[in-house]
């Protein structure tokens, strides 16, 4: 089959679907790889870097569309983008059908099949392929860099002959795949790192990395704010009214805050208030990873930086994982080249759209004139 990565069209985005790197993985599997002019230019990726892998360069997305059978994409498509292809082609990218619900209708109607990316089962078969987790890997890194970007000090403690230096006090609120990262970063540039999440098991991973779980005093803490699956249920107001008073006894003893809560479904809980930034000390920085959800701090502005009366920087950027194109495409890139690995069992360049395989059927949201979406549960756990 032919396989085809467009450009992405959100201004700003620099990540590419298919790299000269997974176009190789992809012509193992019997396909041929297409791609668009400067797709992967924001990502550092040449027309030429894709020609030495093999690839053919089209000069824009119609030609890529006519001329493939799956085409492949980072953003949630756009309805003229699905409007443009045909019964029977294969799309794959970020959809999040939840919130797209006309888009899965435009899908239905063309006859395409629609594979979310963002839909793809948590399952440890599935690894390879979780986009989410891959991105949100990178957006907890980047939430670091960007918070050291920002803060005029030392991450680690220093003993100089100048001076001795603390080591800078960070805060990291939620502690899900970017959370972890973030403590993992942070732990490595030497600061002090402290971690909070209302999903108790997560304490052993925490404390494993180097922080210290932040503990609440608090009888319900077992089971509160725990759902199935793995993630997080909003909390009772009592836990709520506990989890922010100890937050307010930390605000003016943290220099950093990532904030990374989130609830499936839901908007991102307030976590971190105006009182507790107000508290915090001038120079401090927060960097609010749910800003896209409306975000947990109170003053964060979405895909803003901005700066406090009391000279708290607040970081509200929503492309983190674009942020680091280079990065974030190899590993998306990867994820797509895997899942297309799954659609041609036999590596004969003939995809066998098996919607008896659980991850198969798990992030395909339309398919043959339906809307397949939300699927079954799946059978492995
Ligand atoms: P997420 O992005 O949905 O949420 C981030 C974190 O915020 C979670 O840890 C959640 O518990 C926490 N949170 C929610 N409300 C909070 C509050 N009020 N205060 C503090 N923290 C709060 O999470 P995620 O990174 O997508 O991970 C969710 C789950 O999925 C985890 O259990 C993770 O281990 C699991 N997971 C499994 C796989 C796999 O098996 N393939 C892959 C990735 C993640």
């Amino acid at each position: 089959m032919k396989i085809g990565a467009l450009k992405e069209v959100i201004e700003g985005e620099a990540r590419v679907a298919v790299t000269p790197s997974s176009a190789g993985h992809l012509q193992k599997l019997g396909h041929d790889v297409f791609v668009e002019s400067g797709a992967g230019s924001r990502a550092g990726f040449s027309d030429e870097d894709y020609r030495k892998a093999n690839v053919t360069v089209l000069g824009n997305a119609s030609e890529v569309i006519g001329a493939v059978d799956v085409v492949a994409k980072v953003r949630v498509p756009e309805d003229g983008e699905i409007k443009q292809m045909r019964e029977g082609q294969t799309l794959i990218s970020f959809f999040y059908p939840a919130q797209n619900g006309e888009l899965l209708e435009v899908a239905k109607e063309q006859g395409i099949t629609a594979i979310a990316m963002d839909m793809v089962p948590r399952i440890s078969r599935a690894q390879k392929m979780d986009a989410l987790s891959s991105m949100a890997n990178i957006a907890g890194y980047r939430s670091v860099i960007e918070a050291a970007n920002n803060f005029g000090r030392f991450f680690t403690g220093q003993v100089t002959a100048a001076g001795k230096v603390p080591p800078a006090k960070i805060l990291v609120v939620g502690a899900g795949v970017a959370g972890l990262a973030a403590i993992g970063t942070s732990t490595s540039l030497g600061a002090q790192v402290y971690a909070f999440d209302v999903r108790p098991e997560v304490a052993e991973q925490i404390e494993s990395m180097g922080a210290e779980f932040v503990f609440l005093d608090f009888e319900e803490k077992a089971t509160d704010g725990a759902a199935t699956g793995g993630y997080a249920a909003p909390s009772s107001p009592e836990f709520r009214e506990a989890q922010l008073k100890k937050f307010r006894e930390l605000a003016p003893q943290m220099d950093v805050v990532i904030t990374t809560a989130l609830i499936p479904g839901r908007d991102a809980p307030v976590l971190w208030t105006k009182d507790m930034v107000e508290a915090m000390k001038p120079g401090s920085v927060i960097v609010d990873l749910a800003a896209e959800k409306g975000g947990n701090c109170e003053l964060t502005v979405a895909d803003e930086r901005v700066v406090t009366e009391n000279g708290v920087v607040i970081i509200g950027y929503t492309d983190f994982a674009s942020r680091m194109g280079a990065q974030a495409s190899e590993l998306y890139g990867n994820n797509i080249r895997h899942f297309m690995a799954d659609l041609t069992p036999k590596k004969d360049g003939v995809i066998d759209h098996n919607m008896d395989d659980d991850v198969i059927r798990g992030a395909t949201v339309a398919h043959d004139h339906d809307v397949t979406w939300p699927p079954p549960k799946p059978k492995v756990a």
